[in-house]
This record gives structure tokens, sequence and C-alpha cells, in this order.
């Protein structure tokens, strides 16, 4: 279940798994080119009522594209684009269901917050007694009260950030596209801004598309999440779908860490696949056969470090050492998966180390331990010869 919802929003179904529920916003068959550059190559794409939906990729995938056409700044060159059922088509972007927030977030120098704020009601001709209202209440939902009467530069960027959104939903709009909301923040500005945009989606209802290049802002945010690669989407599902259940290599490398071992497949039998591989030096099994390969197919294994264990060769994890030393757990299980190495570069990260561990056909496995016990020594370090290892039901079989 995404992130968003475990977080505690109301939006708890998963409509996108119901064949009778109906999209919000529907992209059919759009593709989208200038001049010699297909940015978009033939999208389908459901988003409904109430979610949190991103659009993930690397620079020039073409998720901002895709956005603005949304918005109606882009015209589609094929397809089409519904909203609420309604055809986009020749609509301008000030008539659609939709508000951008922009990424510089574009906010007005000279005016105040409140004024910043105000300018799009004002400019519809909305009555003054409503605009203070609908602004009195935007401001303490983005908790801005405080900071009403300042101008832009009097403000940090995270309370920027929140006027540009008070600026944005204070439209009551449908749909709240966001072009790389939080790019402009630090880390610990980022994550605080993160949830205040779920409560917001959850206050408000308000459906939302977000672009951004982030894998962990995607994670946290979304209900669900559209992987992106040239042009074409790669894979559409909720955080820990994309995350455990990667339908490619691209998907599997670009959301977070992973090994990714090479091999041909020799047998399967049901569930259970056995491929031989150079890189891992021996038979490597794997439950997971949803591909239904079979012998001679070509594959990719791949495991998270999270999924792989790590200990010094030879030693078992109670006769290493006296004293609090992170041992990690050592897989029990005769059938998990083993390989020896050599640690060649570790990091600490506070909550868990990552080690790099070289096999002895160059390839790196990427293995992380959470760190449990505080001034542990540790029992692996660098260049200890150690085994690796995963259980067949911890790794997956991805296309190349
Ligand atoms: P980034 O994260 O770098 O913004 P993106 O995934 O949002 O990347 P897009 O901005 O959608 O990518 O661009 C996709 C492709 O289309 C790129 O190759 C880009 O150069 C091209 N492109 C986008 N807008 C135009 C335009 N107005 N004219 C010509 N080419 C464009």
């Amino acid at each position: 279940m995404a992130a968003a919802l475990e977080a505690g929003s109301d939006f708890t179904d998963r409509p996108w798994e119901d064949p009778s529920a109906k999209p919000f916003i529907e992209f059919q068959g759009v593709a989208k080119s200038f001049d010699d550059v297909q940015a978009v190559k033939g999208v389908d794409l459901a988003v409904y009522k109430g979610e949190l939906f991103s659009l993930l990729g690397g620079s020039g995938c073409g998720k901002t594209t895709l956005l603005r056409m949304l918005a109606g700044f882009e015209e589609p060159t094929e397809g089409r684009i519904l909203v609420d059922g309604e055809d986009m088509a020749g609509i301008p972007p000030y008539r659609r269901p939709c508000n951008m927030m922009f990424q510089s977030y574009a906010l007005f120098p000279h005016l105040t917050v409140e004024q910043n704020i105000a300018f799009g009601l004002k400019q519809d001709g909305v009555p003054k007694a409503e605009i203070a209202d609908r602004v009195g209440q935007v401001l303490s939902l983005v908790e801005l009260e405080a900071q009403r009467k300042r101008k832009p530069h009097q403000l940090s960027g995270g309370q920027r950030q929140r006027v540009a959104l008070a600026r944005a939903i204070v439209k009551r709009p449908k749909v709240l596209l966001l072009d790389e909301p939080l790019g402009a923040l630090d880390k610990r500005l980022r994550e605080q801004a993160q949830f205040e945009l779920m409560k917001l989606q959850d206050e408000t209802g308000v459906t939302m598309v977000v672009v951004t290049h982030d894998q962990e802002e995607a994670m946290v945010l979304s209900t669900r999440i559209a992987v992106m690669h040239e042009g074409l989407i790669q894979q559409i599902g909720t955080p820990s779908d994309i995350y455990e259940f990667p339908a490619n290599r691209f998907v599997a490398d670009f959301l977070g860490n992973i090994t990714l071992i090479e091999g041909t497949v020799t047998a399967v039998d049901g569930d259970v696949v056995t491929l031989e591989t150079p890189e891992w030096g021996r038979p490597v099994q794997v439950s997971d056969n949803r591909a239904g390969h079979r012998p001679g197919d070509r594959a990719f294994v791949a495991v998270r470090p999270e999924k792989i264990t790590i200990s010094q060769k030879g030693v078992t994890p109670n006769s290493i050492e006296v004293g609090p030393v992170e041992v990690g757990p050592v897989e029990a299980d005769a059938s998990a998966n083993r390989a020896a190495g050599v640690v060649e570069d570790l990091a600490y990260l506070g909550d868990v180390t990552l080690y790099r561990v070289r096999l002895e056909s160059g390839l790196i496995v990427e293995v992380t331990r959470t760190n449990t016990i505080r001034g542990a020594r540790r029992s692996v370090d660098w260049d200890s010869a150690v085994e690796v290892a995963f259980r067949p039901d911890n790794a997956l079989l991805v296309a190349g």
C-alpha cells in the first residue's frame, strides 16, 4: 500500500483495481512531437479522484511534457486527454479544471503573501468578501497566517513553497499539477513539505499529479507512480509494487539500489527458476516465474540490498566476537544462494550500513544492514572476506 495511504489518508480503496471505477483523468494513446523530437510516444494512463499520482523519470523522459499537455500549455500530436469525462482538446489552460504549481513558484516579489494568494481570484472577479474568506482559509491550511503581510523575499524556501501551493489551491481546482514541487528545498525541508503535501491532499480531496525525478520523493508521496523512460511509461503501480516487483530492468535500477545478476535459465520447476550465471559464479535459484521463463532464456536476477545478508567467510555469527558486535542474520536456509567476495566499499549511513561486495567475477553486490546496536564494532569491515547470501523467494527475475 502506498505511503500516502499508510500515513492515514481517507483514500483507503484502490479504485485502479476496480474495473467498474471511472478514472478522473485519462490519457488515451497520447503522443507529442516537437519537430524531430518525440517527447511522448503513446501514453495510456488513468488517474482516479483523490490520488496523489507521480510521474517519475530521469531528465528528458517526457514527464513535464505530459503534465503540460494536461494543463493545456501543449496540445498532443496524437491521442486525447479526458478530465472528468470531458475531452480537453482545444480547451485553453484557464478553462481547464486544473491548476499548475511551477517549479520556480513564480511568486510576485512586490506582493505580500496574502496578495499573492488572492491574485488569481481577483483576476477572476470573485467578490472581495469571498476572496478574504478563501484566502484566510488557505492561509490557515498551509500555516502561514503569521506571515500573511510579508513579501516573498522575507520568507524561507519552505514558506515560499507553501505560498505557491496556497495560490494554486485557493482557486479550488479539481486537479492540482505540481512540477518538481519540492525541488528548491533542502533535504530536511523536503521531508516536512512532503508530509504537508499529503496532508493538503487529505484535507482538500484534490487530485494531484506530481512530476519528479526523485524516486524517494515519489515513494513517500504517491498513491501510485508511473515510471517513464524515453517518452514511454515503463510501469504504473503503488510505490511498494514498483519497488518490490519492478516490471523490467530499467524500473528495478531506477528505484533504489539493486543488484542485477545476468544469467541464462537452465531449469524451471513450478515457480522455481534455476539460472547459470558466470557473474555469481554458481547456479542461482529464484522463486519467481511470473514472466513464464523457459530454459535458454536470458534474464536478470534482481535483489534489493536489504534482502541480502553478509557474514564473515567461514565464521558463524555466534563465534565472531564477544561484546556488542553487529553481525546481522545469516541464512540458516540451506537453499540460499551464496557467493564469496571481498568488501570493497562501506558507507555508514546512520540507520544502516551499506556494503559493496566485489565477487570474483567483478560483480558488485550491494548489501545493507540495519545498525541496531549503538556503538557496535563492525564484524565486517573494508577488505573483509565475506559471504553474501539471499533466499530464492527474496529475488525476482526481470527482463533486460
Ligand atoms: P526534465 O526533468 O529535464 O525537465 P522531462 O522528463 O520533464 O525532463 P520533458 O521536458 O518532457 O522532459 O522533455 C522531453 C523531451 O522533449 C526532451 O528531449 C526535450 O528536449 C524535448 N522538448 C521539450 N519541450 C520542447 C520544446 N518546446 N521544443 C522542443 N523540444 C522540446
